[in-house]
């Protein structure tokens, strides 16, 4: 599960996890041991028994977020609690929802998902440095899937940790989009900032690290700037298609509820949905005048026939 990538700088490991748990990136240097990102919170054990086989009995005294939805900082609390020295830092949007545990701004209630209350002690303002194997890394804002996230560019290897702003094949959901605020532009913007910074190597929220960490041209690296143009195809084909983003959308938030459950009677998969803010509120707005629970059937159906999901007589089952 540990990946070490050769094109990432010493002292730099990722844990390459999955769809549920986002990667979390372990950093090693004079200054200390850090990490980006933390999983989700049904890993949290997964999550502490990496980080500790990976330190070898040494704490974790730095944890950093790239963003705060539940697959990046799910493993927070367990491991504040397992390291009681541990500083932790969060991008600023945020935190005084966070110091609150204000769940009607946190997205956790409207996703339906969950994540554990944690506390913060430090931000990461855009604009700022943080030092991470024994590299300074700039703090820029990548607001498009999460108006608060940011991302960590180390400008001597070109690394960049990207969390959900750019992965090799797409990026994440543009949640304001779904809250019936502007989000494509900031994508674009985001991306533009990508290409602008051009990366030798990008460690992404999910999927492996890719790049060239051999790349000496004044761009992005080849599988760097693939990943920016596929990006791009995609935000064109979803801004001129909003409903599609929609459909998207809605299948990813039902496949990561199915990720943590596995297998669930349908009737309380409908009884899930039917108290998550977010799908009823999708509904009402785009459900075409049909019944919750057929809309939402509908929408289980998708799943199915696309292989992420199948039914196992009256339970859905994930698809893997
Ligand atoms: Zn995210």
């Amino acid at each position: 599960m540990s990946i070490h990538h050769p094109a990432l700088p010493p002292g730099v490991r990722v844990f390459e996890r999955g769809w549920l748990s986002a990667n979390n990136v372990l950093c090693e240097g004079p200054e200390g041991t850090a990490l980006v990102d933390s999983g989700y919170v049904s890993h949290a054990a997964q999550t502490l028994a990496l980080v500790e086989h990976a330190l070898g009995g040494r704490p974790l005294q730095r944890l950093l977020n790239t963003h705060l939805h539940s697959d990046h900082c799910g493993g927070n609390a367990a491991l504040q609690a397992r390291y009681p020295g541990l500083r932790t830092a969060i991008p600023p949007g945020q935190a005084e929802a966070v110091r609150a545990w204000d769940e009607a701004r946190l997205s956790y209630r409207a996703t339906g998902q969950d994540c554990a209350r944690f506390t913060f002690d430090a931000l990461l303002t855009p604009g700022a440095t943080v030092t991470l194997a024994g590299r300074g890394w700039q703090i820029h804002a990548a607001p498009g899937h999460d108006p608060d996230a940011v991302m960590l560019f180390e400008p001597a290897s070109r690394t960049l940790i990207s969390g959900d702003a750019l992965w090799q094949h797409g990026f994440g959901v543009v949640f304001p989009e779904l809250e019936g605020e502007p989000g494509f532009d900031a994508v674009a913007a985001t991306l533009d900032l990508i290409e602008r910074l051009a990366p030798r190597v990008v460690i992404p929220g999910h999927g492996s690290p890719f790049g060239d960490a051999a790349h000496g041209g004044a761009g992005p690296a080849a599988p760097v700037a693939a990943a920016l143009a596929l990006a791009r195809q995609r935000l064109q084909a979803l801004a001129a298609d909003p409903a599609r983003h929609r459909r998207h959308a809605l299948k990813v938030l039902l496949k990561f509820k199915l990720l943590q459950w596995q297998r669930q009677p349908l009737a309380a998969v409908h009884a899930w949905a039917r108290q998550v803010p977010l799908l009823v509120r999708l509904h009402a707005h785009h459900g075409g005048g049909a019944p919750f629970d057929a809309w939402l059937q509908a929408l289980v159906d998708d799943l199915c026939a696309s292989g992420a999901a199948r039914r196992d007589g009256d339970v859905l089952v994930d698809g893997g």
